[in-house]
């Protein structure tokens, strides 16, 4: 819950900040064509530069909060089968980086043939 709402104050900040750009590097391009205060205009317009990056990093952690709450829905899952078709073991554990379909990983506690990696899935997670 926490969560979700820390990732709804991100991108309603970014959005603020992108607003805040667009008028103050609006506004500063309006008055470098009156030719006015320069000095004034480099302000306007460094703020506006800040906004933006403001805006650009509020987006950024708003899709890294997105990603991890993903990343908690689900459980990757890789199942394990032995080779020998006449042997029925299988196994089910935790997705390890590394893992691929076919991958021989280890020795039959049963058989002793090569057991391969028959497939990989994501199980979404219960509450
Ligand atoms: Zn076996």
């Amino acid at each position: 819950m926490l969560k979700t709402r820390q990732s709804l104050i991100f991108i309603l900040l970014s959005i603020v900040f992108s607003i805040l750009a667009v008028v103050l590097l609006g506004f500063g391009l309006l008055k470098f064509q009156e030719n006015s205060d320069t000095y004034l205009l480099s302000d306007i317009l460094a703020s506006g530069f800040l906004c933006l990056l403001l805006s650009l990093f509020f987006a950024y952690q708003h899709k890294r909060r997105l990603q991890f709450k993903l990343a908690l829905r689900y459980l990757s899952v890789t199942v394990i089968k032995c080779s020998n078709s006449d042997c029925n073991f299988r196994e089910e554990r935790k997705f390890k980086r590394g893992d691929y379909v076919f991958k021989e990983v280890g020795n039959c506690p049963k058989c002793n043939s090569p057991l391969l990696i028959e497939s990989i899935y994501a199980r979404p997670l219960r509450k």
